[in-house]
């Protein structure tokens, strides 16, 4: 992995290369797909094909089931997906894997979409040919497939490669075997193709009740790979399905669905995790059988495991977030702690940041944890640049300039003062704000004895209102509590910052502040990691959640962030990068989010 804090690399134009890239250069170097011919069936194959007129271009797929939110480890399948097609002049399918009649909605789907145009890959994003129905002409769903589907089953049934048993399921499992045993034949397994088409015509014409029978591939009990030994391709399961509705009361197994959809879109490359490493054989055992049988084209598409994406103190399962939002231990789907793509970006991320962190994250064979600091470290190296800067006093205390009205005429006088928007970028402009009597400043700006090393407020030192005069602190006012409520000082003469002689004097504290004639009051959340756990997901998820994950205060920030939209990340100086809540603020007051802190502090 690249150091997080290795600036250069958000600057390299050439991403480093990786062993899909590879596998990617060669078939092209080799033509694999531009012979690639359709066995002459017709049908949905031959449908699914128009408009796919070039079949040597790169096709690859990001396939998420509509079951929950997208989170930052499908950011990574995204990113790895839409950049290959980007890099080698091919397209992207978005596909929503809705085999699954139960879990599915239609709220997961649009923010799937909202996903994937906010990361930017739109643009990659391949045109479905003459879509029936109303669908959009840049989304594919697997449902569409099923008439195929069911059409395949029949079709491996004929060819003596698929059979339907009727087996309990307890008999299945214990028939399986396991690492060191192989499993033992059905039996139902010698049945003759003709009871096979009967008994799953039975099944799809819900003659049997739920969990009464599956068709199973026929390939070998005894294969040293479990997934070989006659996995399931469909079972009957009496369910509503959101596209197909009550058409159906058996559905296709993942398994046997997810190669047909590859095949089906022409798809060149097809990514996934290493969990379907030992999937793979199946893969190319059925998309092989179909060929043969010209229901697909060949050469078929071929399957790539990549090592998923591990982020400390981030839990990456659908499931287990879904349990966090109905349990309501956030705020919704896109609460900013959240992992979530909508949670990130309301935290403040943005799609550019995502995309370094991928980048750097690194694309290989073998697993790992990538440490959260590596997260905001790619925000920080893409905000930096770019951020507008602006004051913000997040613990207030107030400062009192007990000579200012002796010095500027009266009490009421403010002086104008004002502050590049970006350090390095002068062309952003600047931005405008008064300095009066009374400030607002950080409460840990002052202490009554200096400790070692502070070189702020404490009684008889000079520190510089960033932007502004120097003063001398002359001492602070405590409450009966001892909390402190007042801090006084005076206003050193000819010392305000771009005037001739202003740094005549020197002073080694540089704080920040805003007046109190025009600050704006706003709230602050300050969000830190979800999890304190490292490793999250693996013991009970409520002891493993951090406590403090959000702290709420009332802030005073410079009038310039009054008008901040939310989307673009600001950095308040000495605090970190923040950018405005998307959602609430409506009442005038806004409120902003911490994206992540000016360093990595955690665990400090
Ligand atoms: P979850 O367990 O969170 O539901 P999933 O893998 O079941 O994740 P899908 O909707 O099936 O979710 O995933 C869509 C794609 O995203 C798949 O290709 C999957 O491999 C990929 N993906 C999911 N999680 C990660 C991850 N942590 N790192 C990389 N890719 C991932
Ligand atoms: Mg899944």
């Amino acid at each position: 992995m690249t150091s997080p804090t290795d600036k250069d690399s958000a600057k390299t134009a050439a991403a480093p290369s990786n062993f899909l890239r590879h596998v990617i250069e060669n078939d092209l170097a080799q033509g694999a797909y531009s012979g690639r011919k359709w066995g002459g069936s017709p049908g949905d194959a031959a449908h699914h094909a128009q408009g796919m007129p070039d079949p040597a271009k790169v096709r690859m797929r990001f396939p998420p089931e509509p079951n929950g939110y997208l989170h930052i480890g499908h950011a990574k399948s995204i990113w790895l997906n839409f950049e290959l097609a980007k890099e080698y002049g091919g397209v992207c399918h978005l596909r929503f894997d809705d085999t699954n009649p139960e879990k599915e909605e239609q709220e997961y789907v649009d923010s799937i979409r909202d996903a994937v145009k906010w990361l930017d890959y739109e643009t990659y994003l391949a045109d479905r040919p003459s879509a029936p129905g109303t669908l959009q002409p840049h989304e594919y769903f697997a449902s569409d497939y099923f008439d195929f589907m069911y059409r395949a089953a029949e079709y491996l049934i004929g060819a003596g490669l698929a059979y339907v048993d009727e087996q309990s399921a307890e008999e299945i499992r214990a028939n399986r075997g396991d690492f060191n045993t192989p499993g033992t034949d059905s039996p139902f397994r010698s049945r003759s193709v003709e009871e096979n088409l009967a008994r799953f015509r039975a099944m799809r014409d819900g003659l049997l009740p739920d969990g009464a029978a599956i068709l199973r591939a026929k390939i070998d009990m005894a294969s040293p790979n479990i997934n070989m030994r006659d996995p399931a391709l469909y079972r009957i399961r009496r369910a509503t399905h959101h596209n197909t509705g009550d058409k159906w009361c058996i559905y296709p197994m993942y398994t046997f669905a997810h190669p047909i959809e590859d095949a089906l879109e022409q798809i060149t490359h097809s990514i996934c995790t290493l969990e379907f490493e030992d999937q793979r054989p199946f893969y190319d055992w059925l998309l092989d059988r179909l060929a043969e049988g010209g229901l697909i084209a060949s050469p078929h598409p071929r399957q790539y495991e990549f090592a998923r994406l591990n982020v400390t103190h981030v839990l990456t399962s659908k499931r287990k977030l879904r349990q966090l939002v109905e349990e309501k231990h956030v705020d919704g789907w896109d609460d900013p702690r959240m992992p979530t793509l909508a949670g990130l970006r309301r935290r403040g991320y943005t799609p550019e940041a995502l995309r370094l962190f991928c980048e750097r994250s690194g694309t290989t064979k073998s697993g790992g944890w990538i440490d959260y600091a590596s997260l905001e470290a790619a925000l920080r190296d893409t905000l930096d640049p770019i951020a507008p800067r602006a004051m913000a006093v997040l613990d207030p205390v107030k400062l009192v300039i007990t000579n200012w009205g002796e010095l500027m005429g009266s009490d009421e006088v403010l002086d104008d003062c004002s502050a590049p928007v970006h350090p390095h970028h002068p062309e952003m402009g600047k931005r405008e704000f008064k300095l009066g009597r009374e400030v607002w400043i950080e409460r840990t700006d002052y202490e009554e004895v200096q400790p070692k090393g502070f070189f702020r407020l404490f009684p008889g030192n000079k520190v510089r209102l960033k932007y502004g005069h120097v003063i001398e602190c002359t001492g602070g006012t405590k409450d009966a509590s001892g909390k402190l409520i007042e801090v006084q000082a005076t206003l050193v003469p000819d010392t305000k910052s771009g005037t001739p002689g202003a740094d005549a004097i020197k002073v080694k504290g540089n704080i920040t502040w805003v007046a109190a004639a025009d600050a704006v009051q706003a709230e602050v959340r300050l969000y830190e990691r979800l999890f304190a756990a490292a490793n999250p997901g693996s013991g009970e998820l409520m002891d493993e959640l951090n406590k403090a994950s959000l702290e709420a205060c009332t802030a005073y920030v410079e009038p310039s962030l009054a008008k901040a939209e939310p989307g673009v990340g600001i950095q308040f100086e000495r605090h970190g990068y923040f950018v405005r809540d998307a959602k609430t603020g409506a009442d005038g007051k806004p409120v902003f989010n911490r994206a992540a802190g000016m360093r990595d502090s955690w665990g400090k």
